[in-house]
C-alpha cells in the first residue's frame, strides 16, 4: 500500500512512518520542518520504500502528485504545542485551516481515504470529564490565543465530516490526547520532554500553576497502532474517535515521578501561568478521554503505562537525543573564520553561471577558479574548530547542492539552505537527475 503522511517528520508522524514501513507499505512523507525535524526520519532513509519531501502541504501541485500516488493519506501536518499556538496564532490558524482544506479537496477528487489528526484541545475548557466524542465543545473567547488552535482543529473536523457526508470521501478523525514518547521535543511547551530534560540537567522542574491540573498521557506507539487499525476498519469511516490513555495523573505527581525515575537532584518549582504564557492564559484542570467508542470499534487498549513511558523518555533523552548545536559565537577567532568561509562561499557561487535553454534545461558552467575555491571551501569546512557545527552545516548544504538544486536541510541544526549550486560536479551527475522535482529519497 502507498501511504502519504503529511507532517511525517514530526514526532507522531515519524513513529507512524516507522510502523507503516514495518507492515510493508511504501511511505511518502511531506513536511516543511516547521516543527518537525529531519532527525526524526534520518533512520528511515535507508529503507527504499521510504521517501520524503521537504515542502509545505500548501504547495498544491506537489500535494496533488502525492495524493495521486497514495492509497491512503494520513493528515498530521498542523501547528501544535501550546507555546507555539500562543506565540504564533496567525500561523496556527492558517496552517490548520488552509492545509487541511487542500488535503481534503485533493483526496476527495480521487476518493482516497484520509485520517485526520485532531486534538483533545477541541473539547476546550469543558469540565464534563471524561470527554466523549459526542460532547459539546466549550471553547473560550477569541482574545485568548490558545483557543484559536482548538477552534481551527474543530473547523478541520467539520470540514472533513462535510466531505464525507456530501462527497462520500472516506475520512476517520482521531482526537489525540497528550501523546508522548521518544523524539517529542519540549520546544513548543510539551510537558514530559521538558520535565525530563530539566531533571537530567539538574535544572529546576517548572510546574505551571499549582500543578494540581491533571492529564492522561498516551504512548506514541499505542496511538500509532490505534490510527492504523482505525484506517483498516470500515465501520470507523465518518466517525470521530478519542485516542490516548485514560490513566490520569496530576502535573505535580508527574514532576515527582520524573525526578524519582531519573534520580535527579532538581528542585520542583511552581511558575505562575502569567509568567509562563503572559496575561490571560487559560489552562484546563482535567482532561480525560472516554475510550469506550474506540474500544468498541477496534478493541483498543493502551499498553504502556505512565511509569514505563517516563522511563522510555528518560532513556531517549539520556542516550539518543541530539545535542543542540552551539549558538553562533563572535569571539575574534571565530569571527574571522566565518568571514573567510562565507566570502569564499559567495565568491564560489557567483563564479558559477547558469545557462538556461528554452527547453527548460539548465547547464552549469564551472570555471577553474570556482573549482579551486570549492575545494578550499570544503577543506575549511572540515577544519576542526569551535565553529565545527556551523561548518558541518555548511558542508552538508554544500554537498546537498551537488545532488539537488533545491532546498537542502542541515542534518546538524535543521537549517534550511536554498542553494542554486556552488557544486563542482557537472550536471551529468546521475544523482542530480534522481533529485528532479526536489525529491529526496
Ligand atoms: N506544563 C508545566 N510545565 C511545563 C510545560 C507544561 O507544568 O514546562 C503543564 C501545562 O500547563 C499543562 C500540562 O503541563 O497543564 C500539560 O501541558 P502540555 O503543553 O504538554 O499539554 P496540554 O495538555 O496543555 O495541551
Amino acid at each position: 500500500m502507498y501511504a502519504v503522511i503529511t507532517g511525517g517528520a514530526g514526532f507522531i508522524g515519524s513513529h507512524l512512518a516507522e510502523a507503516l514501513l514495518a507492515r510493508g507499505d511504501v511511505v511518502y512523507v511531506i513536511d516543511d520542518l516547521s516543527t518537525g525535524t529531519i532527525r526524526n526520519i534520518d533512520h528511515l532513509k535507508v529503507n527504499d520504500r521510504f521517501h520524503y519531501i521537504v515542502d509545505t502541504i500548501e504547495n498544491v501541485p506537489v500535494m496533488a502528485e502525492l495524493v495521486d500516488r497514495a492509497d491512503i493519506v494520513f493528515h498530521l501536518a498542523a501547528a501544535v504545542g501550546v507555546r507555539l499556538v500562543v506565540e504564533s496564532p496567525v500561523r496556527t490558524i492558517e496552517t490548520n485551516l488552509r492545509g487541511t482544506e487542500i488535503v481534503l479537496a485533493l483526496a476527495a477528487k480521487k476518493q482516497k481515504p484520509v485520517f485526520l489528526a485532531s486534538t483533545s484541545e477541541v473539547y476546550g475548557k469543558s469540565e464534563h470529564v471524561p470527554y466523549s466524542e459526542d460532547d459539546d465543545l466549550l471553547i473560550g473567547p477569541p482574545h485568548v490565543g490558545r483557543w484559536s488552535y482548538a477552534c481551527s482543529k474543530a473547523m478541520d473536523e467539520f470540514l472533513a465530516l462535510a466531505y464525507w457526508r456530501e462527497r462520500g470521501l472516506p475520512v476517520v478523525i482521531g482526537r489525540l490526547f497528550n501523546t508522548v514518547g521518544p523524539r517529542q521535543t519540549g520546544r513548543y511547551g510539551m510537558v514530559l520532554p521538558r520535565f525530563v530534560q530539566q531533571a537530567l540537567k539538574g535544572e529546576p522542574i517548572t510546574v505551571y500553576g499549582d500543578g494540581e491540573q491533571s492529564r492522561c498521557f498516551g504512548y506514541v506507539e499505542d496511538v500509532v497502532q490505534a490510527i492504523i487499525r482505525l484506517m483498516e476498519t470500515p465501520e470507523a469511516v465518518g466517525h470521530v474517535f478519542n485516542i490516548g490513555n485514560d490513566e490520569e495523573i496530576t502535573i505535580n505527581e508527574l514532576a515527582r515521578r520524573v525526578k524519582a525515575l531519573s534520580n535527579s537532584t532538581s528542585q520542583i518549582v511552581h511558575v505562575p501561568y502569567n509568567q509562563a504564557f503572559g496575561e490571560g492564559f487559560e489552562d484546563m484542570r482535567r482532561r480525560v478521554p472516554d475510550l469506550r467508542k474506540i474500544r468498541r470499534t477496534i478493541g483498543y487498549e493502551p499498553r504502556v503505562g505512565i511509569d514505563e513511558i517516563i522511563r522510555r523518555v528518560i532513556e531517549y533523552e539520556r542516550y539518543h537525543a541530539p545535542v543542540s548545536p552551539p549558538r553562533w559565537s563572535f569571539d575574534r577567532g571565530n569571527f574571522y573564520y566565518y568571514i573567510i568561509l562565507f566570502s569564499l562561499f559567495f565568491i564560489t557561487v557567483s563564479l558559477k553561471s547558469v545557462t538556461s535553454f528554452p527547453s527548460g534545461e539548465q547547464v552549469f558552467n564551472h570555471s577553474r577558479l570556482s573549482w579551486l575555491l570549492s575545494l578550499i571551501l570544503c577543506a575549511l569546512c572540515i577544519l576542526p574548530c569551535n565553529a565545527q557545527q556551523c561548518c558541518a552545516c555548511l558542508l552538508h548544504a554544500y554537498v546537498c547542492s551537488c545532488v539537488c538544486d533545491s532546498v537542502c536541510v542541515c542534518v546538524v541544526c535543521d537549517l534550511q539552505v536554498l542553494l542554486i549550486t556552488a557544486c563542482p560536479i557537472p550536471p551529468a551527475c546521475s544523482r542530480r537527475r534522481a533529485c528532479d522535482h526536489h525529491w529526496f529519497s
